[in-house]
């Protein structure tokens, strides 16, 4: 995946959880509670330092970032803004940078 789609990854992120945040935690339009403010700078972190292309399994990856409250927060997030949103496609393609770990 080149750099380029590294934006539109972070804008899709951006996206998905100023959705969820908007429909769970009833934050304003354009606005994030603490709790998803620090999701979306961890998988922003999380998106950003992976350098290796095709993403390996974790097994192979030297960088086992992600803990498992975030991938279970970041799951869900999808799960529910991938469903408001039908993106379902950008979902799948999202998804493999935070599944494993
Ligand atoms: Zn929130």
């Amino acid at each position: 995946m080149s750099k380029a789609n590294i934006d539109d990854d972070l804008r899709t992120l951006v996206l998905f959880i100023e959705t969820y945040c908007r429909g769970k935690h009833q934050s304003p339009k354009g606005a994030l509670c603490q709790e998803c403010r620090e999701l979306l700078a961890y998988s922003e972190s999380r998106r950003k330092k992976c350098p290796l292309d095709p993403k390996p399994t974790c097994n192979d990856c030297k960088i086992h970032c992600y803990g498992n409250i975030q991938r279970a927060k970041i799951r869900e997030v999808m799960a529910y803004s991938g469903r408001r949103l039908l993106l379902r496609g950008r979902v799948d393609l999202l998804w493999h940078f935070f599944k494993h770990g």
